[in-house]
């Protein structure tokens, strides 16, 4: 339960204004701009330790921005990764075609 900001009269937790006094009960906290930023996803593909940084420092916060930032780390983990496995096999493939030939 909580309590109205303004008479203390106890009422729901996601209630909006208080039966009692008719008080805005808007959240304590001014909004954060927590949009699941495309940007933050975007950075933490580019730079996986900022996003995990930046993940753990909004995970609480910023829930939805978090995700996202978490989110971009594993896809830039998973590109990296396969990146270079990519490249492993094309260097593969290039020294086998020059060790060997086409035929
Ligand atoms: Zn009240």
């Amino acid at each position: 339960m909580a309590y109205c900001r303004n008479c203390g009269t106890q009422i729901d937790d996601d209630a909006a204004f208080c039966p009692d006094c008719g008080a805005s009960q808007g959240n304590a906290n001014p909004p954060v701009a927590d949009n699941g930023g495309f940007l933050w996803g975007l950075l933490g593909c580019c730079i996986p330790i900022a996003g995990f940084i930046l993940f753990l420092v909004w995970k609480d916060t910023k829930p939805k921005t978090a995700k996202a930032a978490g989110i971009g780390v594993i896809v830039g983990i998973v590109l990296a990764i396969l990146g270079y496995i990519v490249g492993l096999v094309i260097m593969v493939m290039i020294c086998w075609v020059i060790c060997n030939g086409w035929s």
